[in-house]
């Protein structure tokens, strides 16, 4: 496909290529010195049934990941990402990562590099690598998202969201994709709409 003419997928890290809550679950087991299996797998956005009860408690905590265990190098990938982000690349779309890692003040540098090491041990295809709060901001034909309220905000845009499912998420309408090889599905059967769209 030439190079104007293709779609762009806008591809979230946290909880849709990296296990952000498996990850998160054994480092907050450690902050909060409880063993593992008192924290629940099924948790919520901000963390509450691990005993995370504020805003302020969870930056601590993610403070703590990122900087003491690196957070960002050290999560297992989402199964199924590398095999059909490679089979979406091959097939012509263009990936793009779009994440909202820079929030910790001072630690840029840390956590550009631990992404992209992370990317790279991982193998996932990309393009682009967008650090951007304000993801509508950043150009894509399809969103790929798990937290409700990017979810929320990029469809308020009109912008095209599937929302990658995990249980913070559960309360959000369809699409919905519940696995990789469910969202390459999805995308494929989306094409051809795409490519009318995006050919003018
Ligand atoms: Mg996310």
């Amino acid at each position: 496909m030439p190079e104007k003419q293709k779609i762009v997928i806008g591809v979230d890290l946290d909880g849709v290529c990296a296990d952000f809550y498996g990850r998160m679950r054994e480092i907050a087991a450690e902050w909060f010195e409880k063993p593992l299996h008192e924290l629940p797998e099924e948790v919520s956005f901000g963390l509450k049934e691990w005993g995370v009860n504020n805003k302020s408690q969870y930056e601590s905590l993610h403070r703590f990941a990122v900087t003491q265990r690196s957070l960002f190098s050290s999560m297992e990938m989402v199964p199924g990402a590398r095999k059909y982000l490679r089979q979406l690349s091959d097939e012509g779309f263009r990936i793009r990562i779009i994440t909202h890692r820079l929030f910790i003040h001072y630690f840029h540098a840390s956590a550009v590099q631990q992404t992209v090491e992370w990317l790279d041990n991982h193998g996932i295809p990309y393009w682009d690598l967008c650090f951007m709060k304000e993801k509508e901001q950043v150009g894509a034909d399809i969103y790929i998202e798990d937290s409700p309220d990017n979810v929320l905000q990029l469809r308020q845009n009109d912008l095209f969201t599937i929302c990658f499912a995990n249980s913070t998420n559960r309360h959000i309408e369809n699409p919905r994709a519940s696995s990789w090889e469910e969202l390459y599905k999805m995308v494929m059967n989306l094409y051809p709409f795409l490519r009318s769209q995006s050919v003018t």
